[in-house]
């Protein structure tokens, strides 16, 4: 029989809590360390429909990226989601438990995973050059953006923003920075690391903007990559699923299907 605790311990193992941002929450939500786990559910989010996944599905724990409880919380009013969620979690005895910036930075983490759905080689964090840190940069094959930002789109799960791109579809591409989630905190390191083409989401104007203009007046590169936060990370989620089912046989491991970008269609012009 695998407890929770065991389950914690590993996953604690590969990303230790200490090594989260400063800001940042992972660890339980919800739930008993002396808890029994036979089937987890892995989401990026915990949302409404990956509660209702997990109960049909008769899971014991929902492994999320994101905290659920990242910011100060009052009342958990079921008249509100948050409250709703938490209490059909706890009342079908469903724990909740993350690993948000303490994943992102790991080997076997989120940017990692990233990084290898394009084959980066050489491969090292982009905010110190170390094997873990936040976000990657390394090379890949000599091709052009477009073609990069086409297999990007083939290989993510498909989401209504599709991925959007800032710079020549022609321009040769070799030194690729990426980093899973949000990460226009490193546009500067991703100039600094001399990459062609950096590659996050939730790219805003402004920062995007002097970018751009720093990569024209400075001969062009970086071009950037806007992909959907969710399909970014969700990418972590097979090899997480993975490595686990290696680590607790006894224990069932399923990837969620529930697709909690949060966008529904795009109106092109
Ligand atoms: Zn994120």
């Amino acid at each position: 029989m695998t407890k929770l605790f065991d389950l914690i311990a590993r996953l604690e193992g590969w990303y230790p809590p200490k090594t989260a941002d400063d800001w940042d929450a992972p660890g339980l939500v919800t739930g008993s360390s002396s808890q029994i786990v036979e089937k987890v559910l892995l989401t990026v989010d915990v949302t409404d429909a990956v509660i209702e996944e997990a109960i049909q599905l008769g899971a014991n724990l929902v492994v999320a990226h994101h905290p659920y409880l990242l910011r100060g919380v009052q009342s958990l009013d079921e008249s509100l989601a948050k409250g709703a969620n938490l209490a059909r979690a706890i009342r079908a005895n469903i724990a909740i438990y993350s690993a948000h910036t303490n994943a992102d930075i790991a080997d076997g983490g989120v940017s990692q995973a990233l990084a290898d759905l394009l084959g980066l080689s050489d491969a090292v964090a982009l905010s110190n050059g170390e094997q873990t840190g936040h976000g990657r940069v390394g090379q890949v094959a000599p091709t052009t953006l477009g073609a990069l930002a086409q297999v990007l789109a083939s290989r993510l799960p498909a989401t209504a923003g599709g991925v959007k791109v800032a710079g020549d579809f022609d321009q040769l591409v070799e030194r690729v920075a990426l980093c899973g989630g949000a990460g226009d905190s490193l546009i500067g390191a991703a100039i600094s690391s001399g990459a062609d083409v950096y590659i996050t989401s939730d790219l805003r104007h402004h920062p995007a903007q002097d970018a751009r203009e720093h990569a024209i007046h400075a001969g062009g590169k970086p071009s950037l990559i806007d992909i959907s936060h969710w399909a970014a990370e969700y990418v972590w989620l097979d090899g997480l699923a993975a490595r686990l089912a290696d680590s607790f046989d006894q224990v069932e491991f399923v990837v969620s299907d529930v697709r909690t970008d949060p966008w529904d269609f795009l109106v092109t012009q």
